[in-house]
């Protein structure tokens, strides 16, 4: 009864039943899982603990990832970020936690794939900045993780979470919408809001490619998390203001799914092109192999 496959669907549902995309969400879930409401919120906040973990260790100076590309930025970023820049206290912060986030990923620490390894710090970065900035309580921080989960869900059906099979639109770019959505949904956005933040966060990050170098999950995702965390956070302002989307989400991820499959293996995962095969990245490469 509360299953749904697209956007227009949930819309539909929340505008039925006077519900929003969290409780459309929660009720889907216990019917396909047949788990109790309790158990269900249960599972989502230990995920945001999780989260709030991996921004916390993420923040050490010392953070060193596996292959030696990144490690200690997010600690950089936090310290400029209580006293200078340009981006505003909040942007900066959710931008140095998506950092955390990655950075742990990359040293192998706990993380929540959100929706993806590559794209965790997106999520978490944004809900956890908003929280503490905007003082939301852990109840509204679960209930904006799923209004991220339930467009995360609509991407996986409809087209791909996954950057060996859409590129990193398809990791960043719906991680980014899935944070969009949250922030909307925290600040007491509609559900239109919510969708017109994501149809936006993931149009603006439409074709991006997956070119990691030397095939590690370390450059350029790390940062990319950082610049989709501001995409988000930019789209949730812009449809907080009443922006629309000109294109309706569903639209969106179908375009963003057409876009994946027409681009070349080369920049789907394979670190064949892209930054991979910049002559730093090869140089480097060729220094991890020997
Ligand atoms: S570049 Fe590829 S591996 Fe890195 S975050 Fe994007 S999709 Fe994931």
């Amino acid at each position: 009864m509360y299953q749904f496959n697209h956007a227009s669907e949930l819309l539909q549902m929340c505008e039925n039943h006077k519900l929003d995309i969290s409780e459309v969400l929660i009720l889907a879930e216990m019917e396909e899982s047949g788990r109790s409401r309790d158990a269900i919120r249960g599972l989502m906040e230990k995920q945001y603990q999780i989260m709030k973990e991996s921004i916390r260790k993420g923040l050490s100076p010392d953070i060193k990832s596996v292959g030696g590309l990144i490690g200690g930025n997010a600690h950089k970023l936090s310290v400029y970020g209580q006293e200078k820049g340009f981006c505003g206290k909040t942007v900066l912060k959710a931008v140095s936690y998506a950092l955390a986030v990655t950075e742990i990923n990359a040293a192998m620490g706990k993380i929540v794939a959100a929706p993806t390894a590559g794209a965790s710090g997106i999520v978490p970065g944004v809900i956890v900045a908003l929280q503490e900035d905007q003082k939301y309580s852990d109840v509204k921080a679960v209930e904006a993780l799923f209004v991220a989960a339930a467009i995360g869900r609509i991407i996986a059906i409809n087209a791909t979470l996954s950057g060996a099979e859409g590129g990193c639109q398809a990791e960043c770019g719906s991680a980014s919408a899935m944070a969009a959505a949250a922030a909307v949904n925290m600040a007491g956005g509609s559900p239109e809001m919510c969708m017109d933040a994501a149809a936006v966060a993931l149009k603006g990050l439409l074709g991006l490619v997956c070119d990691p170098v030397a095939g590690l999950v370390e450059v350029p995702c790390s940062k990319r998390n950082a610049s989709s965390a501001v995409n988000a956070l930019i789209c949730a302002d812009m449809a907080l203001a009443g922006i629309k989307s000109f294109i309706p989400f569903d639209e969106v991820v179908d375009a963003m799914y057409r876009v994946g499959r027409k681009m070349s293996p080369d920049l789907r995962e394979t670190a064949q092109g892209g930054c991979a095969i910049t002559p730093t990245a090869l140089q480097y490469a060729k220094r991890i192999l020997e």
